[in-house]
């Protein structure tokens, strides 16, 4: 029969479509280290003690019911979660000039982010709106852009021959970058390689961004999820914010408090007058509205308790170290291993490396022979996410990765 609609299969998400094999493969050794989440060391989901606690207050908690929230989200929770981010004593929130909205996660950040700059471009760009990504970058990256009109460019960024950053393409993409153009960076623990400007990089990079009227996009999605620490994770924000320049972070609680499914998030855009950051939230305000009417609440409601209350704070950063010490230790124990068995190549990026992930360099032949001879289940570029890791299955994933680089 005939149909209206005028469309063919897509292809399936790369990501989900390689669990879904995952999910489907009756071998008991199996290993997935492709998804981005959390696991314990005996494999499975982690709820966070502080969240499993907080979960109990809200549960018995008779002032709470299930109206909307406000357009722009729960007070307290964009509140905090600027704080956290840019720092309790920055300039910028003690001079009013931070527009904050909660948003569906990361992924809502970054659309709300591109959808107002699409709307309100930089008044420094000259021509068509246009962002540049790394090379790579997280792929949503490029269709959440490309789905508001602006154009993607990317610039280099990893280096495959050293595993590690291409500073110097990364500085001439940036020199050469029309005015107003906007840099998408990532604050922390980059995905999908594991490499991150040290903080002398930071500072040339953010250099020739302030020399060339280029503007700044933060994404911020592993913020104590990396190093175990807060403030590093965030130094790069702070440092940028530091330089008094106009910039916008995406923040996303997925990572950091396991909230995965819950969808709690922010965008918080700095301008340089008060005047305009209260104009600015007004828009956003106005295009959240015909996006989400409102955001949801139970995941702002755990992680607002947890940013404004002294003890439950202190009893997540805990958690943050419990989560980054054993991906740590993962590392450690996975570069001891491939160097005990003589696998050939260096593999000194994999301590180097931070966060979720890391790039291993198995080459898209070899993901392919570690898939279907070792059931070892990974994307094609080689990124492996080391939460799927722990102390049962490392011994395995090494000598299937020495086997298949041999
Ligand atoms: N940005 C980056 C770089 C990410 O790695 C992720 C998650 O994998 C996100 C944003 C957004 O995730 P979420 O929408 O789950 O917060």
């Amino acid at each position: 029969s005939s149909s209206v609609f005028n469309v063919t299969v897509a292809p399936p998400d790369a990501l989900f479509g390689v669990l879904a094999a995952y999910k489907a493969d009756p071998s008991s050794q199996k290993v997935d280290v492709s998804v981005g989440a959390y696991r314990d060391n005996s494999g499975k989901p982690w709820v966070l003690p502080v969240v499993k606690k907080v979960d109990a207050i809200l549960k018995d908690d008779p002032t709470l019911d299930h109206e909307y929230l406000p357009i722009t989200g729960l007070p307290d929770f964009t509140a905090s979660s600027a704080r956290l981010v840019l720092g309790a004593t920055a300039d910028p929130i003690k001079n009013d000039l931070v527009a904050s909205v909660q948003t569906i996660s990361g992924t809502g950040a970054n659309h709300l982010g591109a959808l107002f700059l699409s709307r309100h471009p930089p008044t420094t760009s000259v021509g068509p709106t246009t962002v540049y990504i790394s090379s790579p970058t997280w792929p949503n990256h490029k269709q959440i852009f490309a789905n508001v009109g602006i154009a993607v460019r990317e610039y280099p960024y990893f280096d495959p021959k050293t595993l590690g950053l291409d500073i110097n393409g990364f500085l001439s993409a940036l020199e050469s970058a029309e005015p107003g153009s906007i840099i998408l960076l990532h604050a922390c623990a980059h995905n999908p390689t594991g490499v991150d400007p040290t903080q002398d990089q930071w500072k040339q990079i953010a250099d020739v961004i302030i020399r060339k009227n280029l503007f700044p996009f933060f994404d911020c999605a592993y913020q104590g999820f990396a190093s175990g620490d807060l403030d590093r994770d965030a130094w790069a924000v702070r440092y940028f914010l530091s330089k008094g320049v106009e910039l916008l972070v995406c923040q996303s609680f997925a990572k950091n408090f396991g909230l995965y499914g819950e969808r709690a998030g922010a965008l918080h855009v700095i301008s340089a007058t008060k005047e305009i950051s209260t104009a600015v939230k007004s828009q956003l305000a106005v295009l959240q509205r015909s996006e989400i009417s409102n955001p949801p609440a139970y995941g702002a409601r755990i992680v607002a308790k947890v940013l404004n209350d002294p003890t439950l704070f202190e009893e997540w950063t805990e958690d943050l170290k419990r989560m980054s010490g054993r991906i740590q230790e993962m590392r450690k124990a996975l570069y001891d291993k491939l160097v005990e068995l003589g696998t050939p190549g260096t593999w000194n990026h994999i301590i180097d490396q931070i966060g979720m992930f890391s790039f291993t360099g198995l080459t898209p032949a070899q993901v392919g022979k570690i898939t279907k001879e070792y059931h070892v289940y990974l994307t094609s570029n080689g990124r492996i996410s080391m939460a799927g890791l722990n102390s049962n299955n490392i011994d395995y994933f090494a000598k299937a990765v020495d086997s298949v680089v041999r």
